[in-house]
């Protein structure tokens, strides 16, 4: 035990910012566990999930050329859709990324006529295109489809009064973010999401509810599939990927709206049918049974990171003590100079490319410079230790990921001791957090 801080000196931490590491993990033991009996938990859902569909070595072969009779691509599906509570799922390599899921799920099931209503404010900024709430080619208000809104209300609960006036004989799916993404506002629980759920079925029975579940999955021991939603989607290369995948998208849910998507994804008359897998399988099924750990992992580098911060007078959201729903954390600087030295440090705690520098730049689509931080095995990887921070007011930095809680831990140490490296932050106001944190703590 003892040689463990020398290890981190290696790794360019000092003593003061080690400590006080020790001390706020030491106040968070009883919290991890709580996080710990969530993944034993979802682990054994998988387990079941995999044992149910009969998992077989030939599944983790792949097919080339139309991918008819894949059976490893069709069993994990049912896999999905077994975990998920849902009749079928769609698990595609040829699903791109978490917008291209997401833009599937609507483009399939809504047609030119329908509305579709977001009552949880400004859905993620990459759906606006899709949407057409910024003009872009291809984007559903062209098709004719058209769009309404409904913001949460300041405190962060649902408008139920504006959701039900939103509500018309053209609303035909209603899509439900879960993660708060890069907004300040609440992320929502399953619980939640299933009260707002029943009240729109409550108004309109037939219409569909999509939850983005964008990094939520596996942080609850349920689902929105759980609590009546008709669909859920996201990404793998966040959190059901468990790091692994390389790639790809999912949509678990009533078989029709999943038909749909599939027909929309290959070809009407193909639907599932056809779809190689290529060679990614293993790591699909290998990674959606390592996503319940990484998820943790990543869940408690996040309340980590709060609890850092939130210890030496930095805002934060979530705040240290709060319910978690999804691994997305936020910490304000106030100034440039923090958001950047916090990411130079993320980034230098990297397995990959930790010898590389992060600068702010122009990146297209932002109205400020932007400085990213990510050393990963899967590009663009956000389930794995990552961070980035837009230049402007209030100089806040997101930061998320971690394939093992011990990285996650090591990385946000690491950003400490940058804006202690930089003269941002005083080493002797690092030692003076770690005294008042015992102080409480006795
Ligand atoms: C990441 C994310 C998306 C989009 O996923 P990409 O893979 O980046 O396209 C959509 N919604 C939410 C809430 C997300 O976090």
């Amino acid at each position: 035990m003892n040689n463990r801080y020398e290890m981190y000196e290696t790794l360019g931490i000092s003593r003061e910012v080690y400590e006080y590491g020790e001390a706020v993990a030491e106040s968070l033991k009883e919290r991890f566990a709580g996080i710990d009996a969530t993944a034993e938990y979802n682990q054994l859902k998988i387990l079941k999930g995999m044992q149910s569909r009969q998992v077989s070595e030939a599944c983790l072969l792949g097919t080339t050329g139309y991918g008819y009779n894949d059976l490893g691509r069709d069993t994990l599906e049912q896999v999905y859709a077994s975990v998920f509570h849902t009749e079928d799922a769609l698990v595609r390599p040829q699903i791109t990324c978490g917008t291209h899921a997401l833009a599937l799920a609507l483009m399939s099931n809504l047609r030119p006529g329908d509305e579709l209503l977001s009552p949880v404010g400004k859905p993620y900024d990459t759906l606006e295109e899709v949407i057409g709430i910024r003009p872009s080619k291809g984007s559903l208000a062209e098709y004719g489809v058209t769009y309404a809104q409904v913001d949460l209300l300041p405190d962060g609960g649902f408008d139920y009064d504006n959701i039900r006036r939103a509500i018309n004989e053209r609303t035909r799916l209603v899509t439900i973010q879960r993660s708060k993404g890069y907004q300040t506002r609440p992320t929502l629980s399953v619980a939640g999401i299933g009260e707002l759920i029943a009240f729109v079925k409550g108004i309109k029975p037939d219409v569909i509810c999509m939850v983005d579940n964008c990094y939520g999955e596996f942080v609850e021991t349920m689902e929105p599939s759980d609590v009546g939603a008709d669909m859920v989607v996201g990404s793998l290369i966040k959190n059901p990927g468990g790091g692994l995948a390389p790639i790809g998208g999912y949509i678990a849910g009533r078989r029709e709206c999943v038909e749909n998507a599939a027909y929309r994804l290959t070809s009407p008359g193909l639907g599932k049918e056809v779809g190689a897998s290529l060679g990614v399988l293993k790591d699909f099924y290998q990674g959606f049974f390592l996503a319940p750990t990484v998820t943790a992992g990543a869940l408690k580098g996040s309340i980590f990171a709060a609890n850092i911060y939130e210890g030496l007078g930095y805002p934060v959201v979530p705040d240290g003590r709060e319910s978690r729903h999804d691994i997305i954390q936020a910490v304000t600087f106030n100034n440039p100079e923090g958001v950047v030295a916090f990411c130079q440090g993320i980034q230098a705690a990297a397995p990959v490319d930790s010898h590389v520098t992060p600068q702010p730049w122009d990146m297209p689509g932002y109205d400020s410079q932007v400085i990213m931080a990510a050393g990963a095995f899967v590009s663009g990887s956000s389930i794995e230790l990552s961070a980035d921070g837009p230049i402007k007011p209030p100089y806040a930095v997101y930061f998320q990921g971690g394939l093992t809680w011990q990285h996650a831990k090591f990385g946000i140490l690491r950003s400490l001791q940058s804006l202690v490296d930089n003269g941002l932050l005083r080493a002797e106001n690092v030692a003076k957090a770690r005294e008042k944190l015992k102080k409480s703590l006795s």
